[in-house]
């Protein structure tokens, strides 16, 4: 196959294990950098123009689109799309994805377990709002946070009304959500590609924080799930529409409960924490999904 991989740092581990995977496999995989392609959106033979030339016919397109180029990387796989390459995600299903307000009533209509999760925009509503989650502690999330950057744990309902005081003054979009202290400080993340989970890793918060990110100090090791585990997360990918993504879930006394489906998850840490080569198999689910110029989305 000829496989474009739309990023925007060839050098992340992720990039080049996902090109060193698909060579290892006999493919050709090109680097696109999202933000420098340019296309011509109103013709009948939608292109897409890179370093001044128009790009060759892909059979297959990877899209490892970063949050903060959402916007205009999805018209870039839209656009891959409308030419017939076929996408490893549809532009669709992360769209739904980068939308954590969307991703949860998603989940929720498919009966998937979640944290106890309230939005409101009014602020005069908070009394309200905290009732219904169940009071303090609660964890307290900006919509647009990633990284675990904008994730509150608040110990009383004073200091919740306070911080979402402050949220609302700075205009930002928020949930409130019930924290799962039985999780201690840990969540699990599964890797499924192709409707099965090949990979899965938990993520422990560094001494006295109780967010895991591995980018906020948080360790990784490999996990065995239980089946409800496996299920809950293959069932989660699905409701998002992703054939391969990341699905962070957390422990709790009423089940596992999913807090994020990430769309463009890195491959270094579970990769190194378990050791299974999560590149190869994602290749390998291209090969059998992709079949050149059959592809359903034709960029919606
Ligand atoms: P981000 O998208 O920024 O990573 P998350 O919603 O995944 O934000 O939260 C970051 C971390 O905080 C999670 O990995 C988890 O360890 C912890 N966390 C988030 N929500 C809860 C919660 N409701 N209860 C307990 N811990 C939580
Ligand atoms: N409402 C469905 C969803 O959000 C379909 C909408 C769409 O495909 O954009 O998954």
């Amino acid at each position: 196959m000829k496989i474009a991989m739309l990023a925007r740092n060839a050098n992340l581990y992720s990039h080049k294990r996902l090109k060193e995977a698909a060579e290892a496999r006999g493919h050709e995989l090109d680097i696109i950098d999202t933000l420098r392609c340019y296309m011509n959106i109103a013709s009948r033979n939608p292109a897409i123009y890179y370093n001044g030339e128009k790009l060759p016919k892909y059979d297959a397109v990877i899209p490892r689109i970063g949050a903060s180029v959402t916007f205009y990387g999805l018209a870039v796989l839209r656009q891959f799309e409308m030419m017939g390459v076929y996408p490893l995600n549809e532009s669709v299903a992360i769209g739904r994805s980068r939308d954590k307000l969307r991703s949860l009533q998603l989940l929720a209509r498919d009966g998937i377990g979640l944290p106890v999760t309230t939005f409101a925009h009014d602020p005069k509503q908070t009394t309200e709002v905290l009732a219904v989650t169940g009071g303090s502690p609660l964890v307290i999330k900006l919509l647009e946070g990633t990284q675990g950057i904008g994730v509150v744990l608040v110990d009383s309902d004073r200091s919740a009304k306070s911080v979402i005081e402050a949220f609302r003054g700075a205009g930002v979009n928020i949930l409130v959500q019930e924290f799962i202290k039985e999780a201690g400080g840990s969540d699990i993340r599964a890797l499924v590609v192709g409707g099965k989970v090949v990979a899965a890793m938990q993520r422990t918060g560094a001494k006295g924080e109780f967010r895991s990110n591995l980018h906020q100090g948080g360790t990784a090791q490999a996990v065995k799930i239980s089946p409800e585990e496996r299920s809950t997360a293959v069932r989660a990918a699905k409701s998002m529409g992703l054939n391969v993504c990341g699905v962070d879930m957390l422990r709790s006394n009423h089940g596992p409960v999913v807090m994020e489906v990430n769309s463009s998850p890195g491959l270094e840490g579970v990769e190194k924490a378990t050791g299974i080569d999560v590149a190869g198999k994602i290749i390998e689910t291209l090969e059998k999904t992709s079949v050149p110029g059959k592809t359903k989305t034709k960029g919606a």
